[in-house]
């Protein structure tokens, strides 16, 4: 075997099928069943795209510069300049490549019209996609082994030798990590997490929005074989959803979008934070860790009659009440706190012209915490309570990589080992988030990967097949 590829979603999709492109015979081994295959890749709609000019579902431009600023903002500087450049770059020819493996794009619908210029829609979302590069991948003869987590693997003096499933050894020329984070692993985000000042274990109540096949296995196993690492292991994705949500493979349906219409409490029938802050996706990104710092890690979304309709409805209706009390009654509040609470805010209401789309001069006055923007009375029957969750998306710590995708062993790459997609993108997203830019950080780098590391089974080859 040539090259060994470890995941199955879009990273490792993208690898194996560059490796096979390149010349070189390629095994894929996914950790899921094959109706579960294509990991956090398959509940993804996009990826962030610059272009000059217009391009097919791309409207206007969305240059090189104002991606990289953007990714400077959300990542506060914790961004390697030279990786995320490079990814930038490659983002604006993806799709002629992914086009002749069978993914299709769609212009976006209403309701995402804020990211027409930004972000390509796949037609059927990830899971299609995933299901495209499989297909193409075992029509050009990548091999796929679905039921195959890998749990270890041999190194010697900082080159891959083989990998093991149970009590299999797979050896292989060259190899691509493309395991996926850690956010699958409640073990492991309950140790990131710790304990806080009440004696709890937030992560106990944290929801997972993705495959439960993403354990970290490797990221640990490398971790102990002295690979080199980048990211924070307490930082990941976390956004704030129904409560009812199953605790993996929610996905994007179990967005809950009403926070900016109303108010949100804790389960002391409290206000926490502004709700009128900023615009999705900003707040987006917030919401989760704010509603992980509140008791037993759980929020409450309250809008009335005049918030429906000027939001993504979420997939379960919320709880309905026709007055306050009732509200309060069903969702298990304290009825008269939460009367108070409500009470307060809509006092402190100032109208002015209510604005959805932009940031208005609705707020609150003398009320802490305030309401900065969309700020109106909640004063319309029937009013509706969503439970709220944090929901983990990824986690950020990885195996650092250079230009090659290439693995570090105490600042020396390896001349065959190579990561691409979430087990690397802490190199360029050292923190927070933008829409679509985990699967520009795959795709760039997962292709990468692959034609690396088939240039180096390849070689490798030529020179045992000289030395003979
Ligand atoms: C609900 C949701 C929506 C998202 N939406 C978007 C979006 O629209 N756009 C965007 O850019 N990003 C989005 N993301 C983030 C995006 O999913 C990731 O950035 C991207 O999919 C990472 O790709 P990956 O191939 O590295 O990991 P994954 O797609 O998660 O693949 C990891 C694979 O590795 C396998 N695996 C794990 N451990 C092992 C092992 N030990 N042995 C063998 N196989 C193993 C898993 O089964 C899985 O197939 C979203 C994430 C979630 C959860």
């Amino acid at each position: 075997m040539d090259v060994l590829v470890i995941g199955g979603g879009n990273a490792a999709l993208c690898a194996a099928l560059m490796a096979r492109e390149a010349g070189a015979s390629v095994l894929l081994l996914e950790a899921s069943p094959r109706e579960w295959r294509g990991g956090n890749s398959a509940h993804t709609r996009n990826v962030r795209c610059m272009h000059d000019a217009p391009q097919d579902v791309l409207v206007e431009a969305y240059p090189e510069e104002e991606y990289w600023q953007d990714l400077l903002k959300v990542t506060g500087g914790i961004t390697d300049e030279k990786l995320a450049r490079m990814a930038i770059r490659a983002s604006s020819g993806f799709r002629d490549w992914m086009r002749r493996h069978g993914v299709h794009f769609q212009p976006p619908l209403s309701g995402a019209l804020h990211v027409a210029r930004t972000n390509a829609f796949f037609m059927g979302g990830g899971k299609a996609l995933v299901n495209a590069y499989y297909r193409s991948a075992e029509k050009l003869g990548v091999q796929v082994r679905y039921d195959a987590p890998v749990d270890r693997l041999e190194i010697k003096d900082g080159r891959f030798v083989a990998a093991w499933v149970g009590d299999e050894r797979i050896a292989a020329q060259a190899c691509v990590l493309a395991a996926g984070g850690f956010e699958s692993n409640r073990e492991w985000l309950r140790e990131a997490w710790g304990q806080n000042e009440r004696g709890e274990w937030p992560a106990d109540n944290f929801l997972i929005r993705g495959t439960r096949f993403n354990q970290g296995v490797l990221i640990r196993f490398m971790r102990d074989a002295g690979a080199d690492m980048i990211g924070d292991p307490s930082q990941s994705h976390c956004v704030a959803i129904d409560a009812r949500a199953p605790l993996y493979d929610g996905g994007i349906c179990t967005r809950i979008d009403c926070v900016s219409l109303g108010v949100v409490v804790n389960n002391q029938a409290q206000r926490f934070y502004d709700e009128g802050e900023d615009f999705w996706p900003k707040r987006y990104a917030i919401w989760g860790r704010l509603v992980a710092q509140q008791p037993g890690q759980i929020g409450y979304s309250i809008i009335d009659a005049k918030a429906v309709g000027r939001f993504m409805p979420p997939v379960f209706p919320g709880v309905k009440a026709d007055t306050l009390p009732e509200l309060a009654r069903k969702l298990g509040l304290d009825e008269a706190i939460f009367v108070q609470t409500v009470g307060d805010y809509n006092a402190a209401c100032r109208e002015g012209t209510f604005d959805h789309t932009a940031l208005d001069d609705c707020h609150t006055e003398g009320l802490t915490p305030a309401k900065t923007h969309w700020a109106r009375p909640i004063d319309t029957a029937p009013f509706y309570g969503y439970a709220l969750r944090p929901g983990i998306t990824f986690t950020y710590l990885g195996l650092k990589v250079n230009e090659h995708a290439a693995v570090h062993f105490g600042g020396q790459p390896s001349d065959n080992l190579f990561v691409a997609g979430e087990m690397m993108a802490g190199n360029v997203l050292g923190k927070g988030y933008t829409a679509g830019v985990g699967m520009t950080i795959g795709t760039a780098f997962g292709r990468i990967a692959g034609a690396q590391a088939a240039k180096a089974a390849l070689n490798s080859g030529a020179t045992h097949a000289a030395a003979h």
